[in-house]
């Protein structure tokens, strides 16, 4: 059920919002954002289908006329749009790698009659692969921040919110991908709108966390945005101290979200804990349910294909300029079973499971999520180790890295290493390693699971 908006903060701060949207061209979700949010929550199975049909219907007819790449690819699948009967006949349609964006990127460009000449870059953050460069048009950009605005208030994040990100990533500010006017516009809006507060995510050291704790004390945010390694160094950080925070609502995004994170933040930070789950080329994919904690899928936006091994498959309904259909984000989850019991019939996915280079495979032709295996140290009791990561180095053996805690012993390590030697029933021979640290990516975020052996197929 739709939650009420809470009230919207004083004069002043609306007329700098107002303003700060009108130099940012980010105003136009007022027009679109409104009749989103209404078919959000009144919307039933029958009628979010229904819509999702003919948009795609509308995407695809675009795409066979405009896109070269896809026309000849809707040829081969002998797909006619006009005749699209559900989001499901999508599957007939080869699916769209990162590698062959890179490959046909000019190809992928609409062109011809009525192809936007609005276009902005999208550089993609790329954790392991070099970045990716995309274009969408203006049009589309606008309306997933409005559905963003919408997925954001169905959190219970409310609007105009003053809000601290705990967050990374010289790769997620492309200094070269956007132009100096739009740079310029930028840091205009953030500078009059004293409501955002970026703690940068790299290298949380003890006297960063203090410092970072004592600015989140001054600032008092109402939502936290931070990647969930993030949060929980600093949870754990207050934890150890004795010292809490007050923050209203924490959303963990860009990593899988581990259950004792979550409680730990909770604990550490008196917050109600979130997730949403996104990428740079879709914008919002799906966002967690305040009362039921299921992703809400975001279908004005994105069409979201699970297959049986979990990979993710998106096709981005608003993107004219580049239009993006079955592409591989790169991730895994698990849609869930029946509606969620909230009432809003938006379908739900149970979990994300990570990047599918997170996926450990066995040579019996089992394959296992990181986050399974990554039983991370302090939901057992009694164990002395604060952090693990697992490296699958080759097809015999697991890399086991772990952060000894000061009352470690090493017979602490036997039960965790049992519980790895179980999981993956001999299949790989753990090599324990001991590290003062697990230290992130470039772009901030940690991975628990890696696995290094060449990616699967064509
Ligand atoms: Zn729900």
């Amino acid at each position: 059920m739709p939650r009420p908006l809470p009230p919207r903060g004083t004069f002043a701060g609306r007329t700098l919002q107002w303003l700060g949207e009108r130099l940012t061209g980010r105003g136009a979700w007022r027009r679109y954002a409104p009749a989103a949010a209404r078919f959000y929550a009144h919307a039933d199975a029958a009628g979010l289908r229904a819509r999702q049909t003919q948009d795609l219907r509308d995407l695809l007819a675009w795409a066979a006329a405009r896109v070269p790449f896809h026309a000849e690819r809707l040829r081969r699948a002998d797909l006619d749009p006009a005749r699209l009967t559900g989001p499901e006949d999508l599957a007939r349609l080869a699916p769209l790698t990162r590698a062959e964006v890179r490959a046909h990127a000019e190809a992928l460009c609409a062109r011809g009659p009525g192809a936007p000449t609005r276009i902005v870059p999208i550089v993609t953050g790329g954790t392991t692969g070099e970045p990716l460069r995309l274009w969408q048009d203006r049009e589309a950009a606008r309306r997933k921040d409005a559905l963003t605005e919408v997925l954001k208030r169905r959190m219970g994040w409310p609007r105009g919110a003053r809000a601290a990100y705990l967050w990374g990533a010289a790769a997620d500010l492309p200094a070269g991908g956007l132009s100096r006017l739009r740079r310029w516009k930028d840091d205009l809006f953030e500078r009059a709108l004293p409501r955002a507060l970026l703690l940068h995510a790299g290298r949380l050291d003890e006297a960063r966390l203090d410092a970072y704790a004592t600015r989140l004390e001054r600032f008092r945010p109402a939502v936290l945005q931070a990647y969930p390694s993030a949060a929980d160094l600093l949870a754990r950080h207050l934890l150890a101290r004795g010292r809490r925070l007050h923050v209203p609502m924490v959303v963990l995004t860009a990593e899988p979200v581990f259950a004792d994170q979550r409680a730990r933040v909770h604990e550490a930070l008196g917050a109600n804990v979130l997730s949403f789950y996104g990428s740079r080329e879709m914008g919002w994919i799906a966002a967690e349910c305040p009362t039921h904690h299921r992703l809400h899928l975001n279908p004005l936006g994105v069409v979201l294909e699970v297959d049986a091994a979990g990979v993710l498959r998106a096709t981005d309904l608003l993107n004219r300029a580049m239009p993006l259909l079955r592409y591989e984000t790169g991730d895994t989850g698990r849609l869930s079973a029946g509606p969620c019991p909230c009432g809003d019939a938006r379908p739900t996915l149970d979990r994300i499971d990570g990047r599918v280079g997170d996926i450990f495979r066995l040579r019996s032709g089992r394959r296992l999520s990181s986050t399974l295996a990554d039983m991370r140290p302090a939901q057992q009791t009694g164990l002395g180790l604060l952090d693990v990561q697992l490296v699958q180095e080759d097809w015999d053996h697991l890399t086991v890295r772990y952060v000894p805690g000061p009352d470690f012993r090493p017979a602490d390590l036997g039960p965790y290493l049992a519980f790895l030697e179980r999981l993956f029933a001999g299949e790989l021979r753990l090599l324990p390693e001991a590290v003062g640290r697990i230290e992130p990516e470039p772009n901030g975020k940690v991975r628990h699971g890696i696995c290094r052996l060449p990616p699967e197929g064509p």
